[in-house]
C-alpha cells in the first residue's frame, strides 16, 4: 500500500514533526502524464543577508513557493537590484533546511520501500478550466483582478534558468511586516470570509474559488475552504491539489504553510497557469519503483523532494 498520495502525505507528516522541517512549500504539477510535487521544507521564513543589508524588515524578499521553486518576485526597486544569482543563492539556502537537518529523511527512504499503486482520482470536473477562466476574464473586466500586476514585469534570469527573479513595480500591495503581526494576533479581519466588490466565487470539491486581485501569475486563483479553519495539510488535502491539476492540467496548485506572510486562519491554496524554474532542475531518485519515485534536487538553490508518478 502506497502510491502518490501516501507517498507524499507520511512525508509531509515526517517533515511536520521536526522543527528544522516544519514549515513547508508544497507545488503540484501534472505535465506529460506525469503527476508531480515539489516539496520544499524550511526551518525559518526571512533570509538574514537582506535584512541585514537593508536594515528594514519589509526590504527583503518573502519565500513562499514560487521562490523555494527559483522564481523571486519583488516589488521594491533596490530590492531586485540586490537580487542577483550569490545574494539569491545565499537567501534562499539560509531559509532551506540543511543537508544535516533533512538526513532522517533520507533514512526514513531508504528503508522505505515506496511502491505505486492504483488510485482513483475524482476526475468528473472537465469543465474546470473553462469555469476558471470565466471567473478570471470577468474579474478582470470588473476591476476586481488588477491586471496591471501581470504587466511590464522586468525579469533577470540566471544559471541557465533555475533563478528568476522579477520585478514587478505595479504590484501596489504588498504585505508588510506590521500586517502580517496584525494577522499573527487575529487583528485582521478575514479576507476571504468577507466580502469583497466584485469578487465571484465558484464552489468546488468543499472549497471555494475565486480570482486573485493582486496576481502574479495568469489566471492566478485562490481556492479558499469552505470553513474559516486554520491553514494545514494532510493527505486529504493533498489529494484535493492532484485533483485539482488532474482536471485543469495547464495548472500548477501550491500550498504555503505555516508560519508564513499568507493568510494563515484560513485554510487556502494557490494557483496558475506558470512553469516555475524548479522543473528544469536535476535530480537524482532516492527511491522507488517504476511508476512511483522520490527524488530530491540536485544543486538547486532550495534543498527540496520531488515526488512523480507517471499517469497511464
Ligand atoms: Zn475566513
Amino acid at each position: 500500500m502506497m502510491g502518490f498520495v501516501e507517498t507524499v502525505g507520511n512525508l509531509v507528516e515526517l517533515l511536520l514533526s521536526d522543527k528544522k522541517t516544519k514549515i513547508i512549500n508544497l507545488i503540484v504539477a501534472y505535465r506529460n502524464h506525469r503527476l508531480c510535487v515539489f516539496l520544499f521544507p524550511r526551518w525559518t521564513r526571512l533570509p538574514i543577508n537582506y535584512t541585514e543589508h537593508f536594515q528594514d524588515k519589509d526590504m527583503t524578499i518573502k519565500p513562499g513557493s514560487s521562490e523555494m521553486a527559483g522564481l523571486v518576485i519583488t516589488v521594491d526597486r533596490d530590492v531586485f537590484e540586490f537580487s542577483d544569482d550569490k545574494n539569491v543563492r545565499e537567501a534562499l539556502d539560509y531559509v532551506s533546511s540543511s543537508e544535516e537537518d533533512l538526513k532522517f529523511v533520507d533514512e526514513y527512504l531508504k528503508y522505505k520501500r515506496i511502491k505505486d499503486k492504483r488510485e482513483n482520482f475524482n476526475l468528473k470536473f472537465p469543465f474546470l478550466p473553462e469555469k476558471v477562466d470565466t471567473l478570471w476574464k470577468r474579474g478582470i473586466k470588473n476591476g476586481f483582478v488588477r491586471e496591471e500586476c501581470l504587466k511590464g514585469i522586468e525579469t533577470k534570469s540566471y544559471e541557465d534558468g533555475l533563478i528568476e527573479v522579477q520585478y514587478n513595480g505595479r504590484r501596489k500591495s504588498i504585505v508588510s511586516f506590521s500586517r502580517v503581526e496584525k494577522r499573527k494576533k487575529g487583528e485582521e479581519k478575514c479576507p476571504y470570509c468577507s466580502y469583497e466588490k466584485g469578487r465571484e466565487d465558484y464552489p468546488w470539491n468543499d472549497y471555494i474559488i475565486s480570482a486573485n486581485p493582486y496576481p502574479y501569475y495568469d489566471h492566478h486563483i485562490v481556492i479558499v475552504n469552505e470553513k474559516h479553519i486554520y491553514q494545514f495539510i494532510d493527505k486529504n488535502e493533498i489529494r484535493v491539489m492532484v485533483e485539482f491539476v488532474l482536471n485543469a492540467p495547464e495548472y500548477m496548485v501550491v500550498y504555503n504553510g505555516p508560519p508564513g506572510t499568507t493568510i494563515l486562519s484560513h485554510m487556502h491554496f494557490q494557483a496558475g497557469i506558470h512553469s516555475l524554474p524548479v522543473e528544469r532542475a536535476k535530480t537524482k531518485v532516492l527511491s522507488g519503483d517504476e511508476n512511483l519515485t522520490v527524488s530530491k534536487l540536485l544543486n538547486f538553490p532550495t534543498r527540496g523532494f520531488v515526488v512523480e508518478k507517471i499517469l497511464v
